[in-house]
């Protein structure tokens, strides 16, 4: 039986480098479900339409389509397409994160994006990540995991990774801004906000090292998959 896991928590939490390992380490699939609302930010504001505007996100999201593609379903490298364009790099910037924020507040949106992160986890050891795997879209996932830290280490975490990509720009208030700015847009919705799932394992990963994450998952999978 293929097996799933959940990893959710707020900006910043180091869920994407954990899920990463954790897919490399045990060849899962991994879904970065982020990137998905990202991309359909990256499409609106294309367009030049509000990520807040519901009826013309609705209107856009008749005609959008989202995949990853990659070597093989199993690469950790997989690349996000956007209407056919690879992506990757373009959503990663501070107006695709906010936007995204925005943007998956939409019924519109999640629906659509949920249905297709079900498809894409069928029938494969999977790991995703995101802010409503565990509580929304896989709620019989194997394992959950909820990643949290506190808000000046995920900036600190968020802006050293956007230093290495050369962002030399941003400072150390901008980022904690946007983290708290989607913190609470991502925590106060009305549709699959973040949450904590029931049955998750809360992870604090303010003073951990990223080995240390890897390590604490591996022996939950051990006992949960
Ligand atoms: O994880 P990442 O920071 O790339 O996600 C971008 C935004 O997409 C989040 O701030 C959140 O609003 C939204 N998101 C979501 N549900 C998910 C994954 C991301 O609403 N499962």
């Amino acid at each position: 039986m293929p097996y799933s896991i959940a990893v959710d928590g707020p900006a910043g939490a180091g869920k994407s480098t954990i899920a990463r390992k954790i897919a490399e380490l045990k060849a899962l699939v991994y879904i970065d479900t982020g990137a998905m609302y990202r991309a359909c930010a990256l499409k609106a504001i294309r367009l030049g339409i509000s990520c807040s505007d519901a009826v013309s996100v609705e209107k856009m999201m008749e005609d959008i389509n989202i995949d990853f593609k990659g070597s093989d379903t199993n690469s950790i490298d997989r690349n996000i397409f956007l209407d056919g364009e690879d992506v990757s790099s373009l959503i990663r910037t501070p107006d695709v994160s906010k936007g995204a924020s925005d943007i998956s507040a939409l019924s519109s949106v999640r629906i659509r994006m949920v249905e297709l992160q079900r498809k894409m986890a069928e029938g494969y050891n999977v790991i995703l990540d995101g802010r409503d795997i565990g509580t929304f879209v896989l709620p019989n996932a194997d394992l959950k995991i909820f990643l949290t830290a506190s808000a000046d280490e995920r900036a600190r975490r968020r802006l050293d990774e956007m230093r290495a990509k050369g962002d030399m720009i941003s400072d150390f208030e901008d980022v904690k801004r946007d983290i708290e700015y989607r913190d609470h847009n991502d925590s106060n919705r009305s549709l699959a906000p973040l949450r904590k799932a029931e049955d998750a394992v809360e992870i604090d990963t303010t003073r951990m090292s990223i080995e240390q994450v890897v390590e604490a998952v591996c022996k939950l999978i051990v006992i949960k998959c």
